[in-house]
């Protein structure tokens, strides 16, 4: 995918939460119904790295370049506002609300040129939560959640997603469930970031890989020549 054609495409990103510099000159980009993992062991800075797309850190600097727009300068309202989803690694469900009303919390208007997602489609995508749609967030397992939070972030009809650790703490069977949907979500033409510790999940549905640590890009490279790559696997990433 060339500079030209991305959707999402970063250059030299310094990240600093107070007086302290967590990103140095990250890079790379996103295009249309690519999948693309951000690798790396805990504290690397993958979490500061969306945090930074969204305007939630406390400086940034460089350039972001989402759609045919320049967002780094953009308060974070905006920018999801332009169709760049976020779904923290906290699973924020409303534990009060139900299912059906936390989808609601994320609708927003339709968007030319993305897919415009309604609680039915959602229930298709995630069947276990079509199953729940009464019950409240607070009374959903983990990976229920998890399921929960990402499809009110669709009902904003995002054209590009960042997913931070989508597959943490899920049981092996809600990992794939997990899996086909972001496939899904591949087919519908979003873009897809995720963040992830390790390969086993990335490898399943991503088309090409970062690896961040200590704040710095050290690989970059489909997920196949990462595969074939075992020195920067040992060094760079959990097993
Ligand atoms: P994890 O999987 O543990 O979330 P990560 O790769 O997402 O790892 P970050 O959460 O981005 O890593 O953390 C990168 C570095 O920034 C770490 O050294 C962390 O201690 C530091 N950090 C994170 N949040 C803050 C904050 N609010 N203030 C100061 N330092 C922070």
């Amino acid at each position: 995918m060339t500079s030209a054609a991305a959707k999402l495409d970063v250059a030299r990103l310094n990240a600093f939460y107070g007086p302290i510099q967590i990103l140095f000159d990250v890079g790379f980009s996103v295009g249309r119904g690519e999948v693309v993992a951000l690798l790396g062991r805990n504290g690397a800075g993958k979490s500061t790295t969306f945090k930074s797309l969204m305007g939630l850190v406390d400086r940034r600097e460089g350039e972001i370049r989402f759609e045919d727009a320049e967002i780094s300068r953009q308060p974070t309202y905006e920018i999801a506002r332009r169709g760049l989803g976020y779904v923290p690694e906290d699973r924020r469900v409303f534990g009060e609300l139900t299912v059906e009303e936390n989808l609601e919390v994320g609708r927003q208007p339709a968007r030319d040129g993305v897919t415009t997602w309604t609680p039915e489609r959602l229930y298709a995508l995630f069947p276990n939560l079509a199953e729940m749609r009464r019950r409240p967030g607070g009374q959903m397992s983990g990976g229920e959640q998890q399921m929960l939070t990402i499809s009110r972030t669709l009902m904003g009809n995002p054209s590009l997603v960042l997913l931070d650790e989508p597959s943490e703490g899920l049981a092996p069977k809600i990992i794939e469930q997990m899996a086909d949907a972001i496939l899904a979500m591949k087919r519908e033409g979003l873009g897809i970031l995720l963040s992830e510790q390790n390969l086993h999940f990335a490898r399943l549905i991503s088309d090409r890989a970062y690896i961040l640590e200590k704040g710095r890009i050290r690989f970059s490279g489909t997920i196949a020549e990462l595969e074939a790559n075992t020195a920067v696997r040992d060094q760079y990433l959990a097993v």
